[in-house]
């Protein structure tokens, strides 16, 4: 397995790229997972000139093809869920039931987008002149540059390309780059799948480079990125100089509210669970916990004592709940955030360090600060297992500091108040709200998306989907 290399594809053949970089595991930095070489910017370049050669026929391809192609492609990956999800928990850190469940998800995704490219709709309105049809169609919005984070490689990549390919879009994909492994396992089932060659492309390398490459490309139609604010923000504007349509799903500060009726066996179990699992690395993560002052100290208590019990270690081994931190770069972010947890006077609650594993890995305590709004763990984006509790003297301070974010991707509460519930399902500023659950989790056919710095543009799945992959014709003909 050591010895496996992962490749780019472009125009239907595998392209080796410069270079043999290790793809890390995170839980044994000793044993990478693979190697892969790197693209330059003309070779992306190429992915996007295939892209855009293969549009024509494909865009007008058969939507029967192009479910049959989806669904093969998402019959192997479920068939195969127990395989992906240990390369993901290998090369990402993530649990294995964690890894294998996204790969399920993954699976499930190209499943409903196989039904969705038969389901693709119109409309026929009567004209206001007479003797005029008036027919509105969705088109492909052309050749999609698809940019993803690492945390979820199977899953992000999934409910990118699977809707791209089944609104007759072509794609070039460019993963994250700690993840060539599941990029590479998706190309591959792709690259047996039937589509015609330059329909799918998956190109590795830097986003300096490569992903540059894509979206400064004429051909290029359209960019779904998902990532860090900075790098959505920068890529925002050079998109919009040249007009290309965008979506945009970026970073959280996700607050998870806790009132004084809530019962707290619940409200510690979604704290926990939104908080740490997944090692924190997911944008939905509740890194802000708001809880109402007269159950702060019995919610604080139980959280520690429900810590306690959690344990931090290799992610294929049976009882582990929390895997390494991905990367040796978000160790580095993760530790600079629990020394700015001191700095700005926090605290400490539980865990602050590195843990011990049986192999040389990234591993971190989960760690909770006692902070004040101002604090910058409580502000900021940390993206690893590091959280912030916050005390709140009533419902509406609780809410008013949920809102008091730049983010808005999704507010959760815990609570038995139908009236506090309700208010903030339609309070809460932001595109995801959950109540008496956690903050992580989602379903994976309806719209998922933020609002304010956490998100731009359509929002991605479900059959909202369509909104970003299809471009609206309106025609009239004289009848
Ligand atoms: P990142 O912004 O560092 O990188 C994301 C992708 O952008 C990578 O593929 C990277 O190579 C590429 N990239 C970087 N610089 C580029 C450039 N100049 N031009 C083109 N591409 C470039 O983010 P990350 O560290 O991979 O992921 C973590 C972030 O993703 C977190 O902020 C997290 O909240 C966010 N995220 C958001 C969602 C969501 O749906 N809102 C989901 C998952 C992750």
């Amino acid at each position: 397995m050591s010895e496996q290399r992962f490749s780019s594809y472009i125009a239907g053949q595998w392209v080796e790229g410069d270079g043999s970089h290790a793809d890390e595991n995170p839980s044994d930095l000793d044993v990478p997972v693979g190697h892969y070489g790197t693209l330059d910017a003309a070779r992306a370049a190429q992915a996007v000139d295939a892209a855009g050669a293969a549009l024509p026929a494909w865009s007008l391809s058969n939507p029967q093809q192009r479910a049959d192609i989806l669904d093969f492609v998402g019959s192997e990956i479920l068939a195969r869920k127990a395989e992906l999800g240990r390369l993901l928990a290998r090369e990402e850190g993530k649990t294995l039931p964690e890894s294998i469940g996204e790969a399920a998800r993954a699976g499930q995704i190209f499943k409903f987008f196989a039904g969705e490219a038969l389901r693709i709709p119109g409309e026929k309105l009567a004209s206001t002149r007479p003797g005029v049809d008036v027919e509105i169609t969705r088109e492909p919005v052309g050749t999609v540059g698809i940019i993803a984070p690492w945390n979820f490689p199977l899953a992000i990549p999934a409910w990118k390309i699977a809707p791209a390919l089944a609104y007759g879009n072509t794609v070039v994909f460019k993963p994250a780059e700690i993840v060539p492994g599941c990029a590479w396992a998706i190309a591959e089932i792709l690259s047996r799948s039937g589509l015609p060659e330059g329909v799918f492309n998956m190109v590795l390398g830097s986003g300096r480079v490569v992903g540059q490459a894509m979206v400064e490309h004429p051909k290029l139609d359209a960019l779904t990125f998902t990532g860090s604010v900075p790098t959505g923000h920068a890529l925002l504007k050079q998109a919009a100089a040249r007009a290309l349509k965008v979506q945009m799903e970026m970073g959280g500060k996700n607050p998870l509210v806790v009132l004084a009726d809530a019962d707290l066996d619940t409200a510690v179990e979604c704290a926990v669970n939104g908080a740490f699992f997944s090692t924190g690395q997911r944008c939905t993560a509740s890194s802000r916990l708001i809880v109402e002052n007269a159950v702060y100290d019995e919610f604080v208590a139980r959280a520690q004592a429900r810590l306690a019990k959690v344990r931090v270690g290799d992610p294929l081994e049976a009882g582990i709940d929390i895997g390494p931190v991905a990367s040796r770069q978000q160790l580095d972010t993760d530790l600079s955030y629990i020394q700015a947890g001191h700095d700005d006077g926090g605290e400490l609650l539980a865990g602050g360090g590195r843990v011990e594993g049986k192999t040389k890995g990234h591993y971190l305590a989960p760690t909770l600060f006692a902070a004040k709004p101002s604090d910058r763990i409580a502000r900021e984006e940390i993206f690893g297992p590091v959280a912030a509790v916050l005390r709140a003297d009533d419902y509406e301070h609780a809410l008013a500091l949920a809102n008091d974010t730049e983010f808005g991707l999704c507010a959760g509460i815990c609570t038995t108040s139908l009236k506090h519930a309700t208010h903030f399902k339609r309070h809460a500023q932001a595109g995801m709200v959950m109540v008496n659950l956690p903050t992580a989790g989602v379903d994976p056919h309806v719209p998922f998306g933020g609002r304010k710095a956490s998100s731009y543009g359509p929002r991605e799945q479900g059959r909202y989907a369509a909104e970003f992959y299809t471009t609206v014709k309106t025609a009239y003909t004289a009848a």
